[in-house]
């Protein structure tokens, strides 16, 4: 049997509840589709000791402050998902969990969401996946028949799974450092961090809140046809967070640049070196979960979906939130979400 709703969100993590805060306001009438069985979105997956990079009242969705947690200055993924799991209950969002979108297709006026547990017929449908889902791995020879054991960020837990193993971390970016500087700090674990080019440590004095700031200006900078600020990209990439300081400040962080090739017991460098390793963990980024929506036949650079702003371009009665800067400044972070979520609600409600 279908059902009814003024508003779809498909994703219940951060951006879906950051949207269903905005209807809420708005008075529509709206359901939250979540395939995960509880909330916290991806922040329930990811690895024991990963920290926030910015404190906890700059990674606060809109109309509430995330509170501070006891003894930590950086918020742990455990406090995120308490966080996110407080607010779907405060601001009484209806949140199914267990329930996978596969379809979003034109209806008449409508857009149908088939979803495992039914269909619904909606007015406007707003994407809010993640990218949690699309772990990237790069093309290197030799992944295929390197005999040894191979994570991505997704899958990685901790260094207990790494016990008397050297392991090689690939990436530059937080999660690489983090994942690196996790295992750095465990003494049962060697570990060889590489990167594509040496990584760019931001200031000691520097965290998620200047990204944000920056990556705002960036935006208003374009959006009035001013020259692009280049984001955060002159700042650099990783954030000093305690681990990875006190790894680097340990001299245990010190990269090496990128192999050629995987062999069936490690990896060769360009000169000929080789390591072996028993465990590789790819820490190479994500891309759009948005394959539900291959129906519509949208298209868009690099895997995305062309919009403005949040809006399809080429679907006014779809939104996409959360993915990225190319739906917001920002808008993958906590503090960045709320306001591409709130403009895209507006938007929706002047749908009429
Ligand atoms: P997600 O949290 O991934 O939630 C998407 C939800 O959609 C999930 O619940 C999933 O089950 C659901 N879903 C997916 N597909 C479907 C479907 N077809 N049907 C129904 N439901 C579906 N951000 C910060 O603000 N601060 C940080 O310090 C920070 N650190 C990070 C560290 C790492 C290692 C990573 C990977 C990211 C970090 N981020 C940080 C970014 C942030 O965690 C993510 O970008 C954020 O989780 C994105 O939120 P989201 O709601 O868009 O997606």
């Amino acid at each position: 049997m279908t059902q009814h709703a003024d508003v779809v969100v498909v994703g219940g993590g951060q951006a879906g509840l950051a949207a269903g805060y905005h209807l809420r306001r708005q008075g529509l009438d709206f359901m939250i589709l979540d395939a995960d069985p509880a909330p916290g979105g991806s922040w329930q997956h990811m690895w024991d000791s990963l920290h926030l990079f910015s404190p906890a009242e700059h990674s606060s969705l809109p109309g509430r402050l995330m509170p501070a947690q006891a003894g930590e200055t950086y918020p742990d993924a455990g406090h995120v998902v308490d966080y996110l799991a407080d607010y779907e209950k405060r601001y009484d969002l209806p949140v199914q969990h267990n329930t996978r979108v596969n379809a979003v297709r034109r209806d008449g006026d409508r857009l149908l969401v088939e979803a495992d547990t039914g269909t619904w017929r909606a007015r406007a449908v707003i994407s809010a996946t993640g990218t949690w889902s699309r772990p990237f791995l790069p093309t290197i020879p030799g992944r295929s028949t390197f005999a040894g054991r191979q994570l991505h960020t997704v899958n990685y837990r901790s260094p207990a799974d790494c016990t008397d193993q050297h392991v090689i971390v690939v990436g530059g970016g937080n999660s690489g450092a983090q994942i690196a500087a996790d295992l750095a700090l465990d003494s049962r674990v060697e570990v060889t961090w590489v990167t594509q080019r040496p990584p760019r440590f931001l200031a000691d004095d520097i965290d998620g809140r200047a990204l944000f700031d920056v990556a705002t200006a960036r935006r208003r900078a374009l959006d009035s046809g001013r020259s692009d600020t280049d984001g955060v990209a002159s700042l650099g990439d990783i954030v000093a967070v305690p681990a990875v300081r006190s790894a680097r400040n340990a001299g245990l962080l010190a990269a090496k640049p990128m192999f050629t090739a995987l062999t069936e017991d490690g990896v060769q460098w360009a000169d000929g070196t080789r390591a072996r390793a028993a465990t590789v963990v790819w820490c190479t980024g994500f891309r759009p979960a948005l394959s539900h929506l291959a129906p519509l036949g949208l298209r868009g650079r690099r895997g995305h979906i062309a919009t403005h702003g949040t809006r399809a371009a080429d679907e006014p009665r779809l939104h996409l939130l959360g993915y990225g800067d190319w739906t917001g400044p920002a808008s993958a972070t906590l503090i960045g979400v709320g306001r591409p979520a709130r403009d895209a609600v507006r938007e929706i409600a002047a749908l009429g």
